[in-house]
């Protein structure tokens, strides 16, 4: 269709539109006479080609390896199509990209007989932001131009790299299955155009960079193939350089995990990691081993050494590729690793499953659930070794991916144990993570169980009032900051037949474990013997004043022994859910209804002391109970809690500064 005659106008297209603004679509006739509809860019288009045309990106030779990147992937797109559809691919099936420099033009082609795009997808795919990767470098853009250009780098910005080297870009290309091809042109600066192509247009996609001044380096033979040499080498399909009239391929165009560990670089392990990961980070670990048996398959697997920005959306996607006999099958298949394995990236290639395989096939599929032990067996045996070699580097990794590897223990029965010995814990007191089995050896004497305080973050979990008893006889507390420790504590219940007690539920005895330094210092600063202490009976009718005056806030007041340096603290009662865990359902709308918690005071407190001594010399009046009511608040606070009646809170606290000032 080169004529024009386009009766079927969709739908968002208008003739005529006086204006262009964004989002509108305006159309024209081309010099060939075919009808070109011009199109804005997506805001969010908009704004990165403007940081990408305008940068002074250093390695800006990467828009090749992201245009090769894009053909090969369209390539395996088309291969796994035709494995059911042979028509698609009829006629060329020797899925290839050439590379094709102008010098005199100073121009440069690079096409692929790949899938293709039809219309729908060259206004879709390239108008919009359809790479997650784009959409994260956009977000995580400062507005100084000099910081975010690094970040390219970073994220690979794909198609959208072809405008650091060329003022116009050309594409042309036909879907596979389709008989009608289209022209896609567009200077980066706003807006593209499409048409009709004329003439006869070949399967697949073919970009024409019209290389600005400063980039005719990009023409020159040598240079390119240095450039596809450094990062395309481990593409599986040949690369071939066309230039004076020559054909010459210039990969090694074979799939690399297929190649014996001893010849592969860790450079083209790590350009591998960027192409199949979409990741620019240097991978952290390196998994690449054949297994041969009952099953066979080749796998080559990632452990990234940054957090990727999705490793928290909900859907929990995995990101590892399968291949059947070097053919691509999918990148979503949820049955090739669990979910706690999500941050793995790389490719399985299997030997036992048919070519056609179809998606729905890998369902409840036997040799998916094989491979699927084989790798997790094999990626936590690796993360064992790495873990038992290098500390340092261990702890890294679990700062990135920690909290993930984490939902394994609650998930998987049959790799707790392992995982157990694999997770890592800030503790409250000390710098640097420990394992469990550290906690464990590190137990006072009489310690039965394994402490924990739950908190947003290990500076909340410091400040706790309820741990201060513990830092003073030097228990160790483990601090659990991410949301799902809850859910595996409570799965696990022991370690080495020690139990998980959360320092802010229930009892606790201390008296029983022996202090670092005697008794003396977990009776606070001014412990031992001290005439001035209120006794037994007096701090009951003080807990009793406190009950009467606080009702149904709180399910009880007790005295407490964990408390230290602060007057009061907010406690769960032994059957209740814990304080943080409640909070975060909360937080979540999975609750409306919260527990009233017990509120323990140390009788050892200043505070305390003086409102037992005025509450005995029977002259207290009202302020026991306002006192009651501020102190509860500040153990609210002190919990990072919002307060039910900050009016009130704000009332008595003035009323009670002002007598602790004298009336004016
Ligand atoms: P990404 O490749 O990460 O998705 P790009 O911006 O590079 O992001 O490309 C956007 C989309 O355009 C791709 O997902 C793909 O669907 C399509 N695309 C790009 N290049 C080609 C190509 N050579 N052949 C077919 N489709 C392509």
């Amino acid at each position: 269709n080169a004529t024009g005659e386009r009766g079927d106008m969709p739908e968002d297209v208008t003739a005529d539109t006086p204006e262009d603004v964004p989002g509108d679509v305006t159309t024209g006739v081309t010099a060939g006479g075919a009808q070109a509809e011009t199109h804005a860019f997506e805001a969010e288009v908009g704004r990165l080609l403007d940081i990408v045309a305008n940068s002074l990106y250093s390695e800006r030779e990467i828009f090749l390896r992201e245009l090769i990147s894009n053909a090969s992937d369209a390539c395996d797109r088309l291969r796994y199509a035709a494995l059911t559809e042979p028509g698609l691919a009829a006629g060329d099936a020797e899925y290839r990209v050439t590379i094709t420099p102008d010098a005199k033009k100073r121009r440069l082609t690079i096409a692929d007989n790949g899938i293709g795009m039809g219309r729908e997808e060259l206004i879709r795919d390239l108008g919009t932001i359809a790479r997650s990767g784009t959409a994260a470098f956009l977000d995580h853009l400062g507005g100084d131009r000099s910081d975010d250009v690094a970040l390219i780098g970073q994220f690979g910005v794909g198609f959208y790299s072809a405008f650091m080297v060329a003022d116009e870009v050309i594409l042309r290309s036909r879907k596979a299955g389709e008989a009608e091809g289209w022209e896609w042109r567009s200077d980066g600066k706003g807006r593209f155009t499409i048409a009709p192509a004329e003439g006869e247009t070949p399967r697949g996609v073919s970009i024409t960079l019209h290389l600005r001044k400063d980039a005719k380096e990009f023409v020159e033979p040598d240079r390119l193939r240095e450039i596809v040499k450094r990062y395309s080498d481990h593409i599986a399909l040949p690369i071939v350089l066309v230039a004076d009239g020559e054909e010459e391929t210039i990969n090694a165009a074979l799939a690399l995990w297929t190649r014996p560990k001893s010849e592969i670089t860790p450079e083209q392990y790590a350009e591998f990691y960027h192409h199949a990961s979409h990741l620019f980070d240097e991978p952290w670990l390196t998994i690449h081993n054949r297994v041969e048996g009952k099953v066979s398959y080749t796998n080559l697997l990632f452990v990234p050494s940054a957090r990727p920005f999705d490793l928290f959306h909900p859907e929990r996607k995995g990101h590892v590729k399968l291949y059947v006999k070097r053919v691509f099958i999918t990148d979503d298949c949820p049955e090739l690793l669990p979910g706690y394995l999500r941050f793995l990236r790389g490719v399985v290639d299997s030997e036992d499953m048919p070519l056609n395989v179809s998606r729905e096939m890998l369902q409840h599929n036997p040799v998916v659930a094989r491979i699927r032990a084989g790798l997790i067996k094999r990626a936590v045996a690796e993360l064992k070794r790495k873990a038992a070699k290098d500390a340092e580097a261990y702890a890294s990794f679990w700062e990135n991916f920690g909290a993930v590897l984490k939902e394994g223990i609650y998930e998987d029965a049959g790799q707790r144990d392992t995982l157990l010995e694999l997770a890592r814990f800030h503790t409250v007191e000390g710098d640097g993570l420990i394992s469990l089995a550290e906690y464990v050896e590190g137990m006072k004497e009489g310690q039965e169980a394994i402490y924990t305080i739950s908190a947003e973050t290990l500076a909340a979990a410091r400040r706790s009032p309820q741990i201060e008893a513990f830092r003073a006889r030097g228990v160790r507390v483990l601090a659990l900051t991410d949301p799902v420790d809850e859910f595996w504590v409570a799965a696990v219940g022991q370690y080495r037949d020690k139990p998980f007690r959360s320092v802010t539920r229930g009892q606790v005895d201390l008296d029983r474990i022996a202090g670092d330094e005697g008794k003396d210092a977990a009776e606070g600063k001014d412990g031992g013997k001290d005439d001035d202490a209120p006794d037994d009976r007096a701090i009951d009718s003080l807990i009793a004043a406190f009950k009467l005056a606080l009702g149904d806030a709180v399910k009880d007041v007790r005295a407490s022994s964990r408390l230290t340096e602060s007057p009061v603290c907010l406690i769960a009662d032994e059957g209740d859910m814990d304080i943080h865990l409640e909070r975060l359902l909360k937080q979540h709308r999975q609750l409306d209804h919260v527990a009233p918690r017990i509120l323990e005071i140390n009788p050892k407190h200043g505070v305390i002391r003086a409102l037992a001594r005025r509450l005995g010399a029977g002259d207290a009046g009202d302020a026991i109970g306002d006192a009651a009511k501020l102190l509860l608040d500040q153990a609210r606070l002190m919990e990072g809690e919002p307060l039910p009646d900050p009016a009130d809170f704000a009332k008595r606290l003035a009323a009670m500064i002002e007598k602790g000032m004298g009336r004016a």
